[in-house]
């Protein structure tokens, strides 16, 4: 756990091949108690904010930034903890949290996970809503693109523009219910707000505004370059390398090694991504089979014949 602001937390930093989310926290010093914002996906890392001096059961607030089960997996947990947690999530992700949630992404990603669902308190539909607790004013601003319910909750304090915007960097993929569109739209909206400390949902903290600039910019590039491969030319070899460099220079080693795996199969003598391959093996990134499996469902039969 560490302070990021006056009484603005990270509680669980992401690390390498985790596939819980950054969990942050802030103190209203009120009667609102602590905020929870994406409470992730075990309890482990909340429980140990008493050492800290806080207290679980003070949480009474979970805002949550979309419908991903590693950004909220443990509120049924919580709610064991605190019967009167108050959940707000965006009305298009509302139902992922109040349902059983089932998808291939979960059986990909977290095999065995057991959740319950729970009763959202309010769900957002204002774009720029504020929620306000103790002296704390919270603006919603819907940020669609990775999923249709993405929310970004933004505030200021006395010396800085922060955001909390989830899965900044995370896919638009069609099959996935995101939408690469509203996504470069979505972070346009977040260029224009000069924010100083940007709350990624996997990637930590970001600052000052002029990294919080590149890392947006970075991370429509990443998109489009995506976009590209898994839904139009899967056999563009030159941007198959520049997104696999693009993760690697990201720190994102589990994604890279993925592309770089599948751009050696289909491009076996590629030296650049040879090389890039074995930088990117020496940080031990976990294995997923998440490329191939998309490419089969998106292209199906139709890439098989190339
Ligand atoms: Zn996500």
């Amino acid at each position: 756990m560490k302070e990021i602001n006056n009484d603005i937390y990270i509680i669980k930093p992401y690390k390498l091949g985790d596939i819980d989310c950054s969990v942050y926290l802030i103190d209203t010093k009120d009667i609102d108690g602590l905020i929870s914002i994406d409470p992730g996906l075990y309890i482990e890392p909340i429980k140990n904010i008493r050492q800290y001096g806080f207290n679980p059961k003070n949480i009474k607030h979970c805002l949550i930034t979309h419908g991903h089960l590693d950004h909220f997996g443990v509120c049924y947990k919580l709610k064991k903890i605190n019967p009167d947690i108050n959940y707000y999530i965006h009305k298009l992700d509302a139902e992922k949290v109040e349902q059983i949630p089932y998808d291939d992404n979960i059986e990909n990603y977290y095999k065995g996970f057991e959740y319950k669902p729970v009763k959202i308190t309010k769900k957002l539909q204002v774009d720029n809503e504020i929620l306000k607790f103790g002296d704390y004013e919270i603006k919603c601003i819907h940020i669609p693109g990775h999923t249709p319910g993405s929310v970004a909750y933004y505030l200021e304090t006395d010396n800085s523009k922060i955001i909390f915007g989830g899965d900044i960097c995370g896919a638009t993929l069609q099959l996935s219910g995101g939408d690469l569109t509203k996504y470069i739209k979505s972070m346009q909206k977040l260029l224009e707000l000069d924010i100083d400390i940007l709350c990624d949902g996997h990637l930590n903290v970001i600052k000052p505004a002029e990294k919080v600039i590149e890392f947006i910019q970075i991370c429509i590039k990443m998109n489009k370059y995506l976009h590209i491969i898994l839904e139009e030319e899967p056999n563009n070899i030159k941007v198959w390398y520049d997104l696999t460099l693009l993760e690697y220079e990201l720190g994102l080693y589990d994604n890279a090694l993925d592309f770089c795996n599948y751009l050696l199969e289909i491009n076996p003598n590629n030296s650049e991504a040879k090389e890039l391959l074995k930088k990117i093996k020496k940080h031990n990134p976990p294995k997923f089979e998440f490329v191939k499996n998309y490419i089969k469902k998106y292209f199906g039969n139709q890439i098989n014949s190339k």
